[in-house]
């Protein structure tokens, strides 16, 4: 069965993407088809080598590298990075790395309007969207624009090999939750629904593999291929309460972000299944059984993933607050969302049980 909706809306952006074992090395070629000359190549500190070797590999081409990204794009951290490269005269960035990476390409992007090649090391999928959430004094906010959307992505699977098997696990927990949350979105169409499963199916074929051998590049490239297609969806549809719920642990309570949506997954999930199981079923029909949070919470044990907030760092006592944030504010998800319900979610969660289904 098709999945054609007899109305809907689609946007999509003009983005060139490669796939291939070794598909770095093509980034001298592509900052060239941008017609540019004057790369800045961007990481944080643990991956600064990783981007020395970049800016080795493009040699005359490179203006610069700045290695200080950091979680959740601080502004201070960005301003630095623009001074950087309005004195080199930069003239496009190279971002390789996870999300904190990506996101101060888009930040730097957001401000200057410089072209973005990205090369993804982790599954958070940012480089497929045109959002961008950025720090200042402890705030986080999020814009959407199409000049933070990066030109060219580049994934390849030999670089992802190094991610441990802990950060591969819930970084692939991390971009299904896109996948899972457009099944149900207000503004889903045909063509973001076949991409979310898509994903879904190419973690549940591939993740498995990567953990017996984290140095399969073929599974590698797979989950990559995954993080992708999520992280597509996550730019084309709006999500709802796992996102709220991951997004309130981790601005109030500092709680870490791959960790945190690989807890709340199989949780928020149960939740909203209660109301709309049909559009939910796709995970059944890939991850098995009649209940897509109990679906998803048996494969996150699976794959060893953390299974509650209080092993993330959170007090019990901060849950009656979390429930409170994460429903003070009216938003759209397809069960609604109220503070008890919440509240029971978020102790269930936060306890490592079976999600209340
Ligand atoms: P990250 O980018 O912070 O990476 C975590 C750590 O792992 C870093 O120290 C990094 O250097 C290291 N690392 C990354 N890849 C590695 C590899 N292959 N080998 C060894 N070490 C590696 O983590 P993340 O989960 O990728 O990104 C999280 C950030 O991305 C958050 O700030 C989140 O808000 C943001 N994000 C934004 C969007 C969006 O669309 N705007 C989407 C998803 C995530």
């Amino acid at each position: 069965m098709s999945y054609f909706q007899p109305e809907f809306q689609a946007t999509t952006a003009a983005v060139r993407v490669a796939f291939g074992a070794g598909a770095r090395h093509r980034v001298a070629d592509e900052i060239r088809a941008l017609g540019c000359s004057r790369a800045m190549v961007l990481s944080t500190p643990p991956q600064s080598d990783t981007a020395m070797a970049f800016a080795e590999d493009i040699g005359p081409l490179a203006a610069g590298v700045f290695t200080r990204a950091a979680m959740h794009t601080p502004v201070e951290v960005t301003d630095e990075a623009v001074r950087h490269v309005a004195e080199t005269g930069a003239d496009c960035l190279v971002a390789v790395g996870g999300g904190s990476t990506t996101g101060l390409g888009k930040a730097i992007a957001y401000r200057t309007d410089l072209p973005q090649i990205v090369v993804p090391t982790t599954y958070a999928g940012s480089e497929a969207t045109p959002i961008l959430g950025q720090t200042e004094a402890g705030r986080k906010t999020t814009v959407s624009d199409p000049k933070v959307q990066p030109e060219v992505i580049l994934y390849d699977a030999e670089l992802v090999r190094s991610l441990p098997v802990a950060m591969t696990v819930t970084s692939a927990l991390n971009a299904m939750a896109h996948a899972a949350e457009a099944l149900y979105a207000q503004n889903r169409n045909p063509v973001s629904t076949a991409l979310a499963i898509e994903g879904l199916q190419a973690f549940h074929d591939a993740l498995p593999r990567v953990l017996t051998d984290p140095g399969d590049l073929q599974a590698r490239g797979e989950t990559l291929y995954g993080a992708w297609l999520c992280g597509t969806v996550l730019g084309q549809v709006g999500m709802a309460l796992h996102h709220k719920l991951c997004h309130t642990l981790g601005g109030s309570f500092g709680l870490p972000h791959a960790e945190t949506h690989a807890v709340v997954l199989p949780h928020a999930t149960a939740f909203n299944a209660r109301a709309v199981p049909d559009l939910l079923r796709p995970v059944c029909d890939i991850y098995g059984g009649d209940n897509a949070g109990l679906a998803l919470h048996r494969f996150a044990r699976k794959v060893g993933a953390p299974l509650a907030l209080r092993d993330l760092g959170l007090a019990e006592a901060d849950l009656d607050v979390a429930a409170r944030q994460a429903t003070e504010n009216p938003y759209w998800n397809p069960q609604p969302v109220e503070r008890d319900a919440i509240r029971a979610l978020l102790q269930a969660a936060w306890a490592g049980e079976t999600p209340v289904h």
